[in-house]
This record gives C-alpha cells, sequence and structure tokens, in this order.
C-alpha cells in the first residue's frame, strides 16, 4: 500500500503545488477540491504526467459528511501518512461592523471547524497507539494571523489565529502517537484566493511594496509545507514557519 497524502483544496494554488511536490516525494495524492473538478483533473493529470500517483476526490471541508467521504477514499487509495490543512476561504474586504453572521459562520466553518475535522480523521488513522505507522500534518496559516487584517478581513486573520494555536495543542496532543504537526503562515502569495475575496490586483497591486519587492509563488509555500513533512524536519513538531518574504514583521 503507498504511502497517501491528502492535500485539501489541492486543485488550485498552494494546495496544487503542494500536491505535485508531494507526488515527486513519493507520496499517492488525494487532491481535494470543492467544485472546480476541471481544475483538480489536471493536477492529476500533471503527476501522471510525471510518473506519479493521484486522485481527484471532491468534498466540502465546510460538510462534515464530505470530510468522512475524502478520507475514506484516501483509505481505499493507499496509507494516510500526510494531512495538508490546505483549503481556506477569505470575504470580500470589510469592517467588522458591516460583517454578517453567516460570513463568520463560513469563514470558521472552513477554515477552522474543517481544518479541525480533518486533522481528527487523520489522527484517527495514524496514531501508533490505534495501530498507525505515524505521519505529519501541516495546517495553513496567515501572516495575517500576526498583522490582524484591520479594515479588511479580521475574521479570516482571527481564524488563521486559531489554526496557529490549535497546531502547538495537537502537536503536543499527538507527540507520542508518531504524528508531528507544523503550519506555515504565507505572506501575500500570487493565487487565484485574491480575486475570491474581490481583489484581483492584490498581488500586482501590493508586491512591489513588500520587502522583497514582490509576492511569494506557490511552490515557495510548497516547499516549506514539504519539508516539514519529511525526514529532515524529524525535531520540527509544534513549528509554524513563516514563508512570507519578511512581511510578518513589518509594524
Ligand atoms: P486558492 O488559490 O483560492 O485555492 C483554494 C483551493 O481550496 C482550491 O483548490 C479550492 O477548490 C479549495 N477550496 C475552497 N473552499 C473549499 C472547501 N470548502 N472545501 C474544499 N476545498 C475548498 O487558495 P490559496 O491562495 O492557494 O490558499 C491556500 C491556503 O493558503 C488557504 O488556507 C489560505 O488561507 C492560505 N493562505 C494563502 C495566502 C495567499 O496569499 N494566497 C496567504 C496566506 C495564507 P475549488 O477549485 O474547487 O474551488
Amino acid at each position: 500500500m503507498p504511502d497517501v497524502m491528502i492535500v485539501t483544496g489541492g486543485s488550485r494554488g498552494i494546495g496544487a503545488a503542494t500536491a505535485i511536490l508531494g507526488a515527486k516525494a513519493g507520496y499517492a495524492v488525494v487532491v481535494n477540491y470543492a467544485s472546480n473538478r476541471e481544475a483538480a483533473d489536471k493536477v492529476v493529470a500533471a503527476i501522471a504526467a510525471d510518473g506519479g500517483s493521484a486522485i481527484a476526490v471532491r468534498g466540502d471541508v465546510g460538510v462534515e459528511a464530505d470530510i468522512l467521504a475524502i478520507f475514506e477514499a484516501a483509505d481505499r487509495f493507499g496509507t494516510l501518512t500526510a494531512l495538508v490543512n490546505n483549503a481556506g476561504v477569505v470575504d470580500a474586504a470589510l469592517p467588522l461592523a458591516e460583517m454578517s453572521a453567516a460570513r463568520l459562520d463560513r469563514m470558521f466553518r472552513i477554515n477552522v471547524t474543517g481544518s479541525l475535522l480533518c486533522a481528527r480523521e487523520a489522527v484517527r488513522r495514524m496514531a501508533t497507539s490505534r495501530g498507525g505507522k505515524g505521519g505529519g500534518i501541516v495546517n495553513l496559516s496567515s501572516v495575517a494571523a500576526k498583522l490582524g487584517g484591520p479594515g479588511q478581513y479580521v475574521d479570516y486573520a482571527a481564524s488563521k489565529g486559531a489554526i496557529d494555536t490549535f497546531t502547538v495543542g495537537l502537536a503536543k496532543e499527538v507527540i507520542d502517537e508518531g504524528i508531528r504537526v507544523g503550519a506555515v503562515r504565507p505572506g501575500i502569495i500570487d493565487t487565484d484566493i485574491h480575486a475570491s475575496g474581490g481583489q484581483p490586483n492584490r498581488v500586482a497591486e501590493l508586491g512591489p511594496g513588500l520587502p522583497m519587492r514582490r509576492a511569494g509563488t506557490a511552490e515557495e509555500v510548497a516547499k516549506a509545507i514539504l519539508w516539514l513533512l519529511s525526514e529532515e524536519a524529524s525535531y520540527s513538531t509544534g513549528a509554524i514557519i513563516d514563508v512570507s518574504g519578511a512581511r510578518s514583521i513589518l509594524p
């Protein structure tokens, strides 16, 4: 049975880059997506063309039954040893005073509850005390967790703050189970997420003013994720790596 990596939201952006690097590292990859089957199929085809193994699995991480189905698909594919909790959403830039309860529910259901439930399913399979062979979990945080997102998306920033806390807590909780847990905090990365939050020009507008004079790439984030999962990171658990070109240390 091959070692399986699940990448939630593996069909585009950072998730797609992670799925491709994960396959290169030898994982059979579950490329999860929410609705864009075509994008997921492209990632699976790129992995197959490179000699790797991958399947596309639809599922909304904001829905528990979908999460269970994603993990059941992974069980049929091989032995789960890596989870990348990557799926995440932003919303339109607004001050808190204008945010609806429905928006907050969706943000926290997908970004926080979805990540915790996926990690729960992963721990149930990986924990050595439950007969698993151990593994790694990497969560996608954001430098927004430190900056706070004032005037734009304090809800998103708070959801990522929760991811940071969860990463540290779960790392300690499963430390004797052969499972390491880490996170990456990307800065501004050139993906579609900005357009989905109504700011399609965010990378072009903000890139030149960033400390490195540019936004980051999905591949630059994926490399940090793969490092955390690898044996090279054997003494790193509970670690949260900034991949932000120093954006996070701006005042
Ligand atoms: P993206 O380009 O918008 O891609 C999002 C991916 O997640 C797509 O594959 C999408 O699937 C999937 N997805 C969305 N909602 C989902 C759901 N409810 N269930 C399952 N899959 C879902 O995003 P990205 O920029 O690569 O961001 C990935 C992660 O990095 C997120 O957690 C984000 O918060 C974090 N991050 C990104 C940045 C940045 O600047 N890009 C910075 C900091 C942190 P479909 O194609 O089917 O819609």
